[in-house]
């Protein structure tokens, strides 16, 4: 019954759960555009009934994000500074298509910035939110990681704008709480956030 379970969590469209194997405690988490198995936690030395959790995936099933937008949100920040900006990637499950959307900005300065998520139509996702630190470097503060620990995304924060090395680029995906490196850039046809 158990593997049942798992394998109905593993085929969801959208849900998440945790298996518990001999090599182990897994998260499956899936959304219309995103597979993760994860492991959470290293082999259980006690005796554990049951087979193995399987092998650890992160696939976007969205494919991945056109490098068009991402040069266009990367124009949008430059233009913003010395001001910190933001925008967000969305995807249509229906048609398979993704948008930039640049966010309401209630404040922003160079250190400082306050934005309103997208309200999000019917069959869109909000796959990626993207940030920008201006000119100073690319790290996911304190107030990231508190933006972030409820959200199942994509994140990215661009520094060092303007700079003559050209931008920096953080990236994690954020999924239940946790903070998880990117396997591979998420953007089509370039190393940019690997
Ligand atoms: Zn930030």
């Amino acid at each position: 019954m158990t593997l049942l379970a798992v394998d109905t969590l593993r085929a969801a469209r959208a849900g998440h759960g945790f298996a518990i194997g001999n090599d182990g405690v897994m998260l499956i988490l899936r959304r219309p555009w995103l597979a993760l198995d994860i492991p959470v936690t290293p082999p259980i030395s006690a005796y554990v009934p049951y087979g193995s959790v399987g092998d650890p995936r992160a696939d976007l099933l969205c494919g991945l994000i056109p490098h068009e937008l991402l040069d266009q949100i990367l124009d949008h920040f430059l233009a913003a500074l010395p001001n910190e900006a933001a925008a967000f990637v969305l995807w249509n499950e229906a048609t398979g298509a993704f948008a930039s959307h640049l966010p309401g900005i209630e404040e922003a300065t160079p250190s400082r910035l306050v934005y309103r998520p997208p309200v999000l139509q019917p069959g869109w996702h909000l796959i990626c939110d993207i940030h920008s630190h201006g000119a100073g470097p690319a790290y996911f503060s304190a107030t990231d990681n508190a933006d972030d620990a409820y959200a199942t995304k994509i994140a990215l924060v661009v520094g060092q704008l303007g700079h003559p090395d050209g931008p920096q680029i953080a990236s994690r995906l954020c999924a239940n709480g946790m903070f998880v490196p990117l396997p591979r850039s998420p953007f089509s046809g370039e190393p940019h956030a690997a």
